[in-house]
C-alpha cells in the first residue's frame, strides 16, 4: 500500500471516529493530512459514512488540485496552517458542541485547568468571527496557530493540529473535553486561573514526559501528560507561556513570531 493510500485511509477512519464520538455530525467538520508538497483533505458536503478514501482531494500548497470530489469549503485555513507550521502533519476541524458553545460566547479557553497546556500555552484563543471558507478566516486561524496547537473560531467551532493525525485528534478531543468542563465551571462561578508560573511548570513537565518525534502526541501517557515532541520546532519557539488570550488575538496584540520555515513564505 502506498503511503498516500494509507494516509487517506487513516483520514477516513479519523473522520468516522469524530462522528462516532459525537464531535462532528452529518457533514460538519473536516480534516486533512499533509502529504509531500500538499495535503489530502476531506470532501465537502459528505457524511463520514459516505466518504471513501478515494473521495479525498489532494491540494498542493501551490494551489494544485486533484480528485473526483470538491474539497472541504474550509480548505483555505487548512492550507494556510500547513504553510506557517512546517511541523504540522494534520489538521482537524470540528463543530463539537462544547467547544462551539464556548466559541459562540467569543470566549477563549483560559488556564483554568492544567491540560489547557496541551495546545502549547496557557490558553486556547478564540479568533473573531469571519465567514466560513474565506481567506479572511484562514488568515486569523493561521495567525492564532503559529503559537498554539488549537484555537476556537467564534460562532463556529474548533481547529486542532498535530505532528500526526493521531496527535491532532488527541488535541481536538482534549479541547472539547476541557471546553465542557469550563462551561460547567462557569455555570457555578468564574473559575480562578492558574498563574503563568504554574502553567510554565506544567509545560516544562510536559516536555519532560515528551516522547520521541515519531510518536508525536499520539503517545499521550496514561498520566495525561501530552507528548508534545517538538523536534521540528526551533529552539526560539520554546514554549514559554504567555498570556495570549483570545481577546488579545482579537485586538491584534498577539505577538507575531517569525515564520518557522521557508514554507511560510508562500
Ligand atoms: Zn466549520
Amino acid at each position: 500500500m502506498s503511503e498516500s493510500v494509507a494516509l487517506r485511509e487513516a483520514a477516513v477512519a479519523a473522520l468516522r471516529r469524530l462522528d462516532a464520538l459525537g464531535l462532528n455530525r452529518g457533514s460538519s467538520g473536516n480534516l486533512s493530512v499533509r502529504d509531500g508538497a500538499g495535503m489530502w483533505i476531506t470532501p465537502t458536503g459528505m457524511g463520514a459514512d459516505d466518504t471513501a478514501p478515494d473521495d479525498l482531494v489532494w491540494l498542493g500548497l501551490d494551489g494544485g488540485v486533484r480528485g473526483r470530489c470538491k474539497p472541504s469549503s474550509e480548505w483555505h485555513f487548512h492550507r494556510a496552517i500547513y504553510a506557517v507550521r512546517a511541523d504540522v502533519g494534520a489538521v482537524v476541524h470540528t463543530h463539537s458542541v462544547h467547544a462551539s458553545a464556548l466559541a459562540c460566547l467569543e470566549r477563549s479557553l483560559p488556564a483554568f485547568h492544567y491540560m489547557v497546556a496541551i495546545a502549547g500555552g496557557d490558553s486556547v484563543p478564540c479568533v473573531p468571527y469571519r465567514l466560513f471558507g474565506t481567506p479572511a478566516l484562514s488568515r486569523l486561524v493561521a495567525e492564532a496557530l503559529r503559537e498554539r496547537d488549537a484555537c476556537l473560531l467564534a460562532h463556529h467551532g474548533l481547529v486542532a493540529v498535530g505532528r500526526t493525525l493521531a496527535g491532532a485528534m488527541k488535541v481536538a478531543l482534549e479541547i472539547e473535553s476541557l471546553s465542557e468542563a469550563y462551561l460547567k465551571a462557569l455555570a457555578v462561578a468564574e473559575p480562578p486561573l492558574l498563574s503563568a508560573a504554574q502553567m510554565a511548570e506544567v509545560i516544562e513537565r510536559f516536555h519532560h514526559y515528551g516522547q520521541p518525534a515519531a510518536a508525536g502526541a499520539a503517545a499521550l501517557s496514561a498520566a495525561h501528560a501530552p507528548a508534545r515532541s517538538r523536534a521540528a520546532t526551533p529552539p526560539a519557539r520554546a514554549r514559554t507561556p504567555r498570556r495570549a488570550s483570545g481577546r488579545a488575538v482579537r485586538r491584534g496584540r498577539a505577538r507575531r513570531p517569525r515564520p518557522r520555515s521557508s514554507a511560510a513564505a508562500r
